[in-house]
């Protein structure tokens, strides 16, 4: 699997960091997991195939994760020389078709049938949804919004999970147990905390907690950058560590 950190910042706006978005190759697939607003920047800015996304995950509906949805359908029906016509996948909390109906009540019907085949499922908790080709997607529920969901990923023996936007949640933890990648939101610094994100010492005990191979930080509101993030990780969690930007890459090998 290949992920690209997209967009890793939040709605505090900078130019170094765009909105969420989550660039993941797995086997034969070309998952987006959530597409806020610059995403549709900045995927061509990083020479990401952005015409051949096979599958679009959203873990809730704040814009941040989802403002550029309608940019991404136009540009798949008419910024191409051939308009897209492979099928798609929707993947998302319950009330994702209520935000593509509503969609389409302020841009048009195109929202809901834009000329490809969309299959549309809003996953259950705990669900495991096979997507063909060895991988696995699962959802589970986080402490932001009432419809907000991490992502699992799994395909050949390795696990990614992406929490989405959180707040702190020790069932988070037990759930992404183990997992080869953990890329966590880390929004604000303890001395500015707000409910249902998480701060540099929340990450370090989730780390401390699930025990992933490798922690990724992402989803940094300009204020949590002006701590040692690394060094409050590192009291609590030694393993591989890195603050994600945008562009910043992982490869994870697959197993047996
Ligand atoms: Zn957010
Ligand atoms: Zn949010």
């Amino acid at each position: 699997m290949r992920l690209v950190t997209v967009g890793t910042g939040t709605v505090a706006l900078t130019a170094e960091r765009s909105r969420s978005c989550q660039w993941l190759e797995a086997g034969s697939h070309r998952l987006l997991m959530d597409c806020g607003s610059g995403t549709a920047q900045r995927l061509p800015a990083l020479g990401l195939p952005w015409p051949l996304v096979t599958h679009l995950l959203l873990t809730h509906f704040h814009p941040d994760h989802h403002g550029d949805l309608p940019t991404l359908f136009q540009a798949w029906k008419h910024g191409m020389m051939t308009p897209r016509s492979a099928p798609m996948t929707i993947v998302g909390p319950v009330g994702t078709w209520g935000l593509l109906e509503r969609l389409a009540q302020a841009y048009g019907d195109w929202i809901l049938a834009p000329g490809w085949p969309v299959t549309l499922v809003e996953i259950q908790p705990g669900e495991r949804l096979s997507v063909g080709d060895g991988t696995v997607i699962e959802a589970r529920p986080v402490p932001h919004t009432v419809e907000s969901v991490a992502y699992s990923i799994e395909r050949g023996g390795r696990r990614i999970v992406y929490t989405g936007d959180t707040g702190f949640d020790a069932g988070l933890a037990a759930w992404a147990r183990d997992c080869d990648l953990l890329l966590t939101e880390c929004s604000l610094p303890a001395s500015m905390p707000v409910a249902g994100h998480l701060t540099p010492e929340e990450c370090a005990e989730l780390a401390r907690l699930a025990q992933p191979r490798h922690l990724v930080l992402t989803h940094l509101y300009p204020p949590v950058e002006r701590v040692d993030i690394a060094g409050i990780i590192r009291e609590k969690f030694t393993g591989p560590l890195d603050v994600a930007f945008d562009g910043f890459e992982v490869r994870i090998e697959e197993g047996e």
